[in-house]
Order: C-alpha cells, then sequence, then structure tokens
C-alpha cells in the first residue's frame, strides 16, 4: 500500500488534472526555469537564430576536432565512411570560407529583418506536453523533409538550377561536418524559411519550435558527418525508415539518388531510394 501511495504521489506530480483532462508536467519545471530566469532573452526573435547557429557551431566544432585527430587516431578513423581519405586543413578552410560568407551575408541579414519586423515571442504560462513537444518536432521534421525533398528533386533534374544554386553543395563528394552549410544563399534561405515557417504552421509552442531547430541542425550535420557511429539517428529509427549519414553520403556519391535529407519513404515511393555499399567510391569512379 505504501508503494502504491508514493507511485500514486509521484503519478499525480506529473499530471496535473485541469477541466477533467489529465496534462503531464513533465516539462514544466524546465519551462517554469526558462520564463524567470532568461525572459527577455526566450521573446526576442533573435533567439531561434542565435540558437540555431550556435548549435551548428558547437557540433561542427566538435566533428571537425575529431577529423583532424582520426588521421592518428585508428578508434576514429574506424568509424568514418571514407577512412582513406582524411579531411585536410584546405577542406577545412575552403567549407568555413563559404559558411562565414552565409552568415554575414544571408543569415546576419535575415536575423536583422525578424529583429525589426517580427513581434516579440509569446510565452504562454504553460509548457507544453511531453507528447505534443516530441509530435510537433516529428511534425515539422515530416514537412521540412517533403519540402527539401521536392526543392532537392528540381534542383537536380533542372539543369540550370543545379548549376546556379545547388552545384556548390556537391563540390565535396564525401562530405565531412563542414559541408552542411557549404550551401548558396538561396538554398541556405530556403532552408531556414522552413525551419521558421513550420513551426508556426503546425501551431507549435515555443519549446517545442526551438527543440525542433536543434534537432534539425543536428541531424543535417549528422547527414554530412561522415560517421556512423553507434548512436546515429538511422540506427536508432526502427525499419530504415531513417536515411541519416550513408545514404547522404550516397547521394554526394551519385547524386541521383536519395533526395530526402531525413526519412526515407519519398525516396522509397519515388524509385531513388540506394544504401550505401563499401566500393561506393570505387564505383563513382567507374
Ligand atoms: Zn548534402
Ligand atoms: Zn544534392
Amino acid at each position: 500500500i505504501g508503494s502504491f501511495h508514493s507511485f500514486r504521489t509521484f503519478f499525480l506530480s506529473w499530471y496535473n488534472v485541469t477541466d477533467g483532462q489529465p496534462r503531464d508536467l513533465v516539462l514544466q519545471p524546465v519551462w517554469d526555469y526558462l520564463h524567470q530566469n532568461h525572459h527577455d532573452l526566450l521573446r526576442s526573435p533573435l533567439f531561434p537564430v542565435v540558437l540555431s547557429v550556435t548549435t551548428y557551431f558547437l557540433l561542427v566544432g566538435v566533428y571537425t576536432t575529431l577529423d583532424l585527430l582520426a588521421p592518428t587516431w585508428p578508434r576514429i578513423n574506424h568509424y568514418r565512411l571514407h577512412p582513406d581519405k582524411p579531411v585536410t586543413w584546405p577542406n577545412i578552410w575552403n567549407t568555413l570560407g563559404v559558411t562565414i560568407y552565409n552568415h554575414l551575408f544571408f543569415i546576419f541579414p535575415a536575423a536583422v529583418a525578424q529583429w525589426l519586423w517580427r513581434p516579440p515571442t509569446p510565452l504562454p504560462p504553460e509548457a507544453p506536453t511531453l507528447w505534443s513537444f516530441f509530435l510537433g518536432i516529428l511534425g515539422c521534421m515530416v514537412v521540412f523533409d517533403f519540402q527539401y525533398y521536392l526543392w532537392h528533386l528540381l534542383h537536380h533534374r533542372v539543369p540550370w538550377l543545379y548549376r546556379t544554386f545547388h552545384a556548390v553543395h556537391h563540390q565535396y563528394n564525401q562530405p565531412f561536418s563542414l559541408v552542411t552549410q557549404h550551401l548558396s544563399g538561396w538554398e541556405l534561405f530556403c532552408v531556414g524559411f522552413w525551419a521558421t515557417v513550420d513551426p508556426i504552421l503546425l501551431q507549435c509552442h515555443s519549446l517545442t519550435t526551438w527543440g525542433f531547430m536543434v534537432f534539425n541542425v543536428y541531424v543535417s550535420t549528422e547527414d554530412h558527418c561522415g560517421y556512423d557511429f553507434p548512436w546515429a539517428t538511422h540506427k536508432l529509427v526502427p525499419f530504415g525508415l531513417w536515411g541519416g549519414a550513408p545514404k547522404h553520403d550516397a547521394h554526394h556519391q551519385r547524386p541521383g539518388t536519395n533526395f530526402a535529407p531525413f526519412f526515407s519513404h519519398w525516396d522509397q515511393l519515388g524509385g531513388t531510394h540506394t544504401q550505401r555499399k563499401r566500393c561506393e567510391g570505387l564505383l563513382f569512379l567507374l
């Protein structure tokens, strides 16, 4: 009876019954903390941009450090998709140069525009439920995946669009993390636009929106990281539903395949799905 009572107390601390509807409150302490301590920062329309950019540079910093250690550290190199092709300093400087150019001339002006014209983000007193948090992120990912799939297919099938806007991303056929934003301004604008608009379309809570943005940056960087770690998203999602680094790497090797950035259902349906093979590098040469 005692243990049942403590279980019931524990359960009720998670679920608050309002209007007869049980509502899980797992995220409420986090939300209250953010509300009380970082209210002004979180309300700023600049915050989502700062969050995405910071997440990107942190992840790229970690992966690039691994890239530089890999040639002398076999345990790291073992997880690389192309262990025989080390990432070089010229690779890093070139991609970093394009990334910094894009941040100065596209992301920074877009952030200023949002700061000037977007009203402060509303912060409701209630946190999202854990269910709506994860469902919102999943919904945004599914929508974003479809938008990018169509954009990507179009920009490979129309030669002028490919040459003008997408070829720059294909300069490297063995991606490493910094290739993620080795993009034309138009591609970066589209990606940033969908990442901003999709949570608004799906009426996500601010916390869900930020969760989606961080996850989106994480999986985009993972797609290009050039590693196949045991914790990779495609190993955690069942039934081959998630493409991940091996399949996006295959896209950079054979650009007529794997157009969807995250999930694999559109490529499966469209007949453009391919698995990465160990001898991919040789196939490309042939
Ligand atoms: Zn790519
Ligand atoms: Zn492509």
